[in-house]
């Protein structure tokens, strides 16, 4: 190639880069978009778009061009259906604009109908395969007959949004419609799919705290209830932090309870008839139940109080018991509960 044809080729570049952060210039910016009921919109997948905006934001070559859009596209939806597999994101009402409430989390993002339509001609999308969006207004409210247009300002009062989170309201009666609309079919299957591969973890560091009294302090209380939400998990160094008497132990989703009750018991002394077992305020039961049965996750913290009903006694003979019992068993069951670590730890 000769120098001035590179040199032509990078300036096409440049000038399609920047005619892409002219068109485009909210979400090249990275700002949300006021919403409005019964207009079109269209969601476009949130890497993508990250990915759009560093190429038309970095000089040269070395960014990577963002896939075509009818590929991207074909992949949100679903095989068996042609459904939409994922969720649309959820809204916010804030200083009477309807918004993404977290656009930066959100799997997909609303963009306008002219961002998508420009997005198509230039990254070989068709307009009809997108996915569009309305935002649908559900009149949940006492009075059910507020209508609400494109023209028509929303009052605060309108919206009926009492439960506060982050001192934001919730929008509930704010929705975006899709269509093609949602599958929850292929959702379910799939979330099921990853909770399952979620669950199958080896050699992973779970906390427990030991807690004296019947009631924890708020703090293990609502770090470990929050593990659930993902979205506010408080960061390592509160969790690290905040409680006293607390340990990690090396666990597996197939760890039973029964194991994990040993174990507490070796490190706090406890005996594991004792030991009141909770997940958040869910108690954690049944000895042969397993952590994943339970759902529990790496990373989990669980508290553990002492019922002082039992009278204590020492860890060895539990073992040894147990080794009796387990002699006794069926071969089948032979070594099932042996073959776990607490044995050869305790010696
Ligand atoms: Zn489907």
């Amino acid at each position: 190639m000769e120098l001035t044809e590179v040199a032509s080729s990078e300036d096409i570049r440049r000038e399609f880069k920047l005619k892409q952060r002219q068109n485009h210039e909210r979400l090249a910016l990275g700002k949300s978009i006021a919403l409005f009921p019964l207009q079109r919109y269209y969601l476009l997948p949130t890497p993508w778009l990250s990915k759009w905006k560093t190429y038309i934001t970095a000089s040269g070559k070395s960014a990577v061009e963002p896939e075509t859009l009818n590929i991207i596209i074909d992949l949100l939806k679903c095989e068996k259906h042609s459904r939409l597999l994922e969720r649309p994101p959820g809204l916010t009402y804030k200083r009477s604009t309807i918004l993404q409430k977290s656009p930066n989390t959100d799997r997909l993002t609303i963009i306008t109908e002219n961002d998508w339509k420009l997005f198509c001609e230039d990254w070989s999308g068709t307009e009809e395969r997108g996915i569009s969006a309305e935002i649908e207004v559900s009149n949940c409210m006492e009075d059910d007959t507020v209508g609400v247009s494109a023209e028509m300002p929303i009052s605060e009062e309108h919206m009926n949004t009492h439960d506060e989170i982050n001192g934001e309201t919730e929008s509930k009666q704010f929705m975006v419609k899709t269509r093609p609309e949602v599958c929850e079919d292929c959702i379910g299957e799939r979330e099921s799919c990853e909770l399952m591969t979620k669950l199958n973890y080896c050699n992973e560091d779970i906390c427990v705290c030991f807690v004296r009294g019947k009631e924890p302090p708020r703090s293990i209380l609502e770090a470990s209830g929050n593990i659930l939400e993902p979205d506010r998990r408080t960061s390592k160094r509160s969790r690290k932090t905040s409680f006293g008497n607390s340990i990690n132990l090396n666990v597996s989703g197939s760890t039973s309870i029964y194991q994990l009750k040993m174990m507490i018991w070796e490190s706090f002394g406890v005996v594991k008839e004792n030991q009141i077992l909770h997940k958040g305020s869910r108690v954690i039961d049944g000895e042969s139940a397993t952590l994943a049965d339970m759902n529990i996750f790496p990373g989990d913290i669980l508290w553990v109080t002492d019922s002082e009903i039992h009278e204590n006694r020492d860890i060895a003979d539990e073992l040894s018991d147990h080794k009796m019992d387990v002699q006794q068993a069926e071969e089948g069951f032979r070594g099932t509960l042996l073959t776990s670590n607490i044995s050869s730890q305790v010696v």
